[in-house]
């Protein structure tokens, strides 16, 4: 890949000297969903697909970018004075964002910059491609300046500009993810106090395949507002009769005694999914610990089943997915990851099933959805590197 994209590099921005190539992982979520913006914990680990990226750094203030993904909007040309989101910069408003936030984080980016991007993450699917780029951004950049920063700092970073600069609500579990990954662990985070804890992941005779629905967010960025709402006004009802700062804050015992307090049944539903989910998420990392990979993928249904039912984030595309998943022998756990509508699944499959399953799964969905799904096979890998 390293040669590939050097050659796209020379051969788009005339040479590649002095250019130095670069990567950052994507990331999938095992377990913990939606629990990130309510205190609770997550359980996700960075891939061995990511974002690839050449960069060179410029004598002037010209920032040249070039994605291989997007290959029809050829170089989009920017400079340092213009770090302000619009719609023509199209993905750049990913990168520039990342340089914009340096600055308001009192890191003036001096010169400009040539990058070109190619990732083998798909884009827009749930496995993150964006904080992804966000933290290759913020690695280069760091790698360029010698800006005296963290990974996890270049996590909030890319958080930071992602929320303010391209007004996307995320949490901090996609870039926590990313910038931190550890080659065949997981991470065990806090969201509410970024404490966390890498779980190594000895998946024996099993793999995590993910299957993406290839079906777009769509409506999904307004409902997911719509969501964190919910659980924000379910929150301050609970908070009149007890004492908590989040709803990850709550067990499920506590959580049955004072539920009657939320007005709604829907609000009621969906924060049950946010305090039992956190509970899960730390059964089941407690479970890989005992080496019960069987429990951590019933625990694994379980969030499933509680994001179609409670949560109701899923829709028939990633229902189907999972439901097929489930039918398939040996087949350890399987479950909606991201923010669901569309996206991705991740299943823990078991080495000699995995043929069927892809097989299986990608017939039924065809037939009942009308287009293909893909299929990933996963490793976990690093965080972000120079290469
Ligand atoms: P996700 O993060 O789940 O993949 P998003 O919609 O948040 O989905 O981010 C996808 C967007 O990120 C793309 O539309 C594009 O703007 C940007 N992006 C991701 N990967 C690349 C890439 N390799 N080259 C250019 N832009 C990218
Ligand atoms: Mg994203």
């Amino acid at each position: 890949m390293k040669e590939t994209i050097l050659k796209t590099f020379a051969e788009v921005f005339g040479d590649a000297e002095g250019a130095k190539a670069y990567f950052a992982p994507g990331r999938v979520n095992l377990i913990g969903e939606h629990t990130d913006y309510n205190g609770g914990h997550v359980f996700p680990c960075a891939l061995t697909i990511g974002t690839y990226g050449v960069a060179r750094k410029r004598n002037d203030n010209k920032l040249r970018f070039y994605s291989m993904n997007f290959e029809h909007l050829g170089v989009i040309e920017s400079s340092l004075e213009d770090l302000v989101p619009s719609k023509e910069a199209n993905w750049t408003n990913y990168p520039k964002g990342v340089i914009w936030a340096f600055g308001e984080k009192g890191m003036k980016v001096t010169s400009g910059m040539d990058l070109l991007l190619n990732g083998n993450i798909p884009n827009g699917s749930g496995l993150s491609s964006s904080a992804s780029v966000e933290v290759l951004t913020g690695y280069i950049l760091r790698d360029f300046f010698g800006f005296d920063v963290t990974n996890q700092d270049l996590a909030l970073i890319g958080q930071f500009s992602e929320n303010k600069y391209n007004k996307v609500n995320c949490g901090i579990m996609d870039q926590f993810a990313i910038a931190m990954g550890k080659k065949e662990n997981a991470i065990f985070l806090d969201t509410a106090t970024l404490e966390y804890e890498y779980a190594p992941i000895h998946l024996e005779n099993a793999k995590i395949v993910i299957a993406c629905s290839n079906k777009k967010r769509g409506l999904g960025d307004s409902k997911y507002n719509e969501r964190r709402s919910e659980c924000e006004t379910a929150l301050a009802e609970l908070q009149q009769v007890v004492k908590i700062k989040t709803l990850g804050d709550l067990d499920e015992e506590t959580f049955e005694k004072f539920k009657a307090i939320i007005k709604s049944d829907v609000r009621r539903k969906r924060a049950k999914h946010a305090v039992y989910e956190n509970q899960r998420t730390i059964l089941a990392v407690e479970a890989l610990k005992n080496n019960d990979v069987k429990l951590f993928g019933e625990l694994m249904n379980a969030s499933h089943v509680s994001l179609r039912d409670d949560y109701e984030v899923t829709g028939i595309e990633l229902d189907t997915l999972v439901e097929e998943a489930w039918k398939v022998d040996g087949v350890i756990g399987s479950r909606m990851t991201g923010a669901g509508f569309g996206g991705c699944t991740v299943s823990i499959v078991k080495d000699e099933a995995i043929d069927t399953f892809i097989e299986q799964v990608g017939k039924a969905y065809k037939e009942k959805i009308g287009y293909a799904a893909d299929f990933y096979v996963v490793e976990i890998g690093d965080g972000p590197q120079t290469l």
